[in-house]
């Protein structure tokens, strides 16, 4: 990693790092590529199984095959703040290889037999040209066709262009895209998630994907790097409310930690906080209305679309936590309401270190700074002070 003494903030006369920097400088160190040569290019990431909903709420299974690929074309050139895919990936990826990820898959799934989902991600874009060969794209897009599978893929925006989608369409007429658009906000994406796209093109993707009848499915980030606590509340709920008439279903991802990326270095800096799991809680409630005008709950006639949060690493140091002793009974609530949508999950949840979330959140709205208040975020003060 950089040194710190690297890192020209505002005030030292020299020039600012740009964020491009921060985000790559891991990716170049001796133990990224090490790790990268280390994965076999032949076998996928990795393959599971998990309880899931099809469209129309009937409960089913889904498989995840997690593709070992090249990685992300954004990330070639710059990347995102929290991405740590490039930890992943193998820059040498073939179509063979690829076929025989796919098929390994297949095989250990016995034909994903028993599960009406299949989800295949590949830690960028399925239909970027770049990353993916346009002949792996189709055996996808055909097999899963085939089988009459619900087939769930990754995208960013710059892809779903009608072009795309007519040529998709034509292999498999029915499937689901998500996008990570982390924030409907486009200075949150600019300057703490250098997204590298802006709310502009996500309407335009969205807009494709509506004419050819495919399914969206939007990931919002909650607290990206730069941001505390309380404005990512209060950004979140806004940013729901924003997607949710266009989205058939929105994903939350509250931050974890992965290695390497810029929000590992903010974290080791004491300079982050992972979110608090009261925070999620909050932004459930809040943002519930948008979701269920009239207060019902999922499968009701009032769904708009359908609100999921799954505490990644929930109650670890590394993704959102509380105090230690109520985290799994909060992240069992939080992940409840994702496949209700009743708000009585959380009623009766109480503990002593609500009280103290809640000061923080005042703090942090009566003196805002961007690094927060919270105490594992108490960084060097004129850092603190100093940041962007
Ligand atoms: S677009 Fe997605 S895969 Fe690409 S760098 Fe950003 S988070 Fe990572
Ligand atoms: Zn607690």
């Amino acid at each position: 990693m950089t040194d710190q003494s690297n890192l020209h903030l505002l005030g030292q006369g020299k020039k600012g790092l740009r964020i491009h920097d921060l985000v790559k400088a891991p990716a170049n160190t001796p133990w990224a590529k090490a790790r990268q040569q280390s994965w076999d290019a032949s076998e996928p990431a990795t393959v599971y199984t998990t309880p899931e909903a099809l469209p129309d709420g009937t409960p089913c299974t889904a498989a995840t095959v997690i593709l070992r690929t090249k990685g992300c074309h954004w990330w070639w050139s710059s990347g995102c703040t929290f991405c740590g895919y490039f930890n992943d990936t193998r820059d040498d990826v073939t179509n063979e290889d690829l076929h025989a990820q796919w098929a390994h898959a297949k095989e250990k799934l016995n034909n994903f037999d028993g599960h009406a989902m299949v989800k295949v991600y590949t830690s960028g874009s399925l239909l970027e040209d770049r990353e993916i060969p346009v002949e792996f794209q189709e055996t996808v897009l055909r097999d899963c066709a085939e089988l009459e599978k619900e087939l769930i893929v990754e995208s960013r925006c710059e892809q779903l262009t009608e072009a795309k989608l007519e040529w998709a369409t034509s292999i498999n007429p029915s499937f689901t895209v998500a996008i990570g658009l982390e924030a409907y906000d486009d200075e949150v994406l600019r300057f703490h998630v250098n997204k590298g796209f802006s709310t502009a093109s996500w309407d335009r993707a969205v807009k494709n994907l509506e004419a050819h009848n495919l399914r969206i499915k939007t990931y919002l980030m909650f607290k990206p790097p730069f941001m505390s606590e309380a404005d990512a509340l209060d950004h979140s709920i806004k940013w729901i409310e924003a997607v949710a008439q266009r989205s058939d279903e929105i994903s939350v991802n509250p931050m974890n930690i992965q290695r390497g990326t810029v929000i590992d270095r903010l974290h080791r800096h004491n300079e982050y906080r992972p979110p608090w799991l009261w925070s999620l809680v909050a932004m459930i409630e809040r943002a519930h209305p948008f979701i269920h005008p009239k207060g019902g709950m999922n499968g009701e006639e009032d769904q708009v679309s359908r609100l999921i949060v799954h505490p990644t690493a929930g109650g670890k140091i590394r993704g959102s936590h509380n105090c230690g002793s109520c985290d799994g009974e909060v992240v069992a609530a939080i992940e409840r309401y994702a496949v209700s949508g009743s708000l009585l999950e959380f009623e009766g949840l109480e503990c002593e270190c609500k009280e103290k979330w809640q000061t923080e959140l005042m703090l942090e709205r009566q003196l805002p700074l961007p690094l927060g208040l919270s105490k594992p975020r108490r960084a060097p003060i004129l850092n603190a002070l100093r940041s962007p």
